[in-house]
């Protein structure tokens, strides 16, 4: 039985990983010259950034448990900063809700007992599955606890409902505003962290678990074609030559093979763009901020996270950011002569860099259009031929789970 597994990025990976340690043959291509995807460690003048994705917080804890990966925490995970005033988000429940409690959010408490209801309900029954529930399938269990308007509110309005307009954003990203409050649980986590080494750790330490156990990973394999007979899979073609295998898993942007799936979405180029800079010295951190510099701050000028902080193992000075560069200087008192080096990537450049078609970050949308059931199953109409990546369900992120639910898909059906 061999399986073939076209991308190495984390789901890749994963699924590498858990096959390959059930005795599975596991051959799996990476376009690129190295793996990781878009968890990815880059060395520059020496010093390690996180070029794409830079925190983990979605990944279930039994899988960082199960490949080792380092973690890095301090006692508050992210740290809220807007009109001038610094709001941490302690892992202590007790010690948060204080902090809301304090800057006059006085609903906080019962908004977040609800979230981690309905978290805790998304992960007991709608996370670890065969294909996507509905959403309808959703909305009945939520309604048995009452907390049926995190499905149907769409996020802004349940925020506005329970919290200020100024701190909206560190619960959804901009352009989520629309979707259903499901998404304010999604990336809602207390388990936000840093990888030590950058997020290429991540990749480093799966794909060491899966070469042990025999996967064969390949990088510079670019699957350049899927070979179907009678509706089922028989091979991949690789740089120009056929590869026979009797399973096969697309762990890309779905999107790479979208007229073999028939997905006929074309999206805009996404609009983020990241920074990864090098300083010769640690910024000016606002008062405010002080002693929660090591977190991630969300900012009125965007996410900014300095690694070096908590993490040795970066070998210099680093800041990452998803705002806007001058403005992200303006706030920290960067001057030009204090960076060393500047890094910048957007979905322009991350298509060719990473593969990655529109530069969407989630391989799809985390909108309603591409929520609960819209969001790709892990079979398609082909027999043996699967999906696997942040464009499955349950989406995007560093999260592992669609290679965990593939994982068990294909071992179960090779023993039944
Ligand atoms: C700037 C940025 C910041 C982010 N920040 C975070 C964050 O802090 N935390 C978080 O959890 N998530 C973050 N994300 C999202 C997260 O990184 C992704 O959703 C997730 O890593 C996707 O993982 P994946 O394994 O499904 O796919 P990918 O990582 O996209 O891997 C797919 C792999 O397939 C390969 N491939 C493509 N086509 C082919 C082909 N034809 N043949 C062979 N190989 C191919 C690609 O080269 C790639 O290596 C961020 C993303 C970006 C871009």
């Amino acid at each position: 039985m061999k399986v073939a597994i076209i991308g190495g990025g984390h789901n890749g990976l994963i699924l590498s990983a858990l096959l390959a340690e059930k005795g599975v043959k596991v051959t799996l291509f990476e376009a690129k010259d190295k793996l990781g995807g878009l968890t990815d460690t880059v060395e520059i003048k020496g010093v390690k950034i996180s070029r794409a994705s830079y925190v983990l917080g979605l990944m279930p804890e039994f899988l960082i448990k199960k490949f080792q990966i380092p973690i890095l925490k301090g006692d508050v995970f992210q740290t809220f900063y807007v009109n001038g005033k610094a709001i941490p988000f302690w892992r202590d429940k007790e010690k948060r809700i204080k902090e809301l409690v304090k800057v006059g959010e006085k609903k906080y408490p019962e908004f977040e007992e609800k979230l981690l209801k309905f978290k805790e309900l998304l992960s007991k029954k709608f996370t670890f599955v065969k294909y996507p529930p509905t959403r309808q399938e959703i909305r009945e269990e939520a309604e048995k606890e009452g907390l049926s308007e995190f499905i149907d509110t769409p996020a802004k309005k349940l925020l506005s409902e329970y919290i200020s307009e100024d701190y909206h954003y560190f619960f959804i990203y901009p352009g989520m505003e629309k979707s259903s409050a499901y998404v304010i649980a999604y990336y809602f986590s207390t388990d936000w962290a840093l990888v030590e080494g950058g997020m290429g750790t991540v990749a480093e330490k799966v794909a060491e678990y899966a070469e042990k156990f025999g996967a064969e990973l390949r990088v510079n394999s670019r699957v350049e074609d899927i070979i179907i007979r009678d509706d089922e899979v028989k091979a991949v073609v690789v740089n120009g030559k056929k590869y026979e295998a009797d399973i096969v898993v697309i762990a890309t942007s779905p999107l790479v093979f979208y007229d073999l799936l028939d997905i006929n979405v074309k999206l805009p180029v996404s609009r983020w763009r990241k920074y990864n800079i090098i300083l010769r010295n640690y910024p000016r951190i606002p008062e405010p901020l002080k002693g929660y510099e090591y977190s991630l701050l969300d900012t009125e000028v965007g996410e900014i996270l300095i690694p070096s902080y908590l993490d040795k193992a970066r070998n210099g000075i680093v800041l990452e950011t998803m705002g806007g560069l001058e403005n992200v200087k303006e706030l920290l008192g960067i001057k030009d002569e204090d960076i060393l080096y500047i890094d910048k990537i957007d979905g322009e450049v991350s298509q060719k860099l990473y593969n990655l078609p529109f530069g969407n970050l989630n391989h799809l949308p985390m909108t309603d259009d591409f929520l609960f059931e819209k969001r790709l199953p892990y079979t398609t109409k082909y027999k043996n031929l699967y999906l696997c990546s942040a464009g499955t369900y349950p989406g995007g992120q560093v999260t592992g789970i669609p290679a965990y639910n593939v994982a068990n898909l294909i071992l179960s059906s090779l023993s039944g």
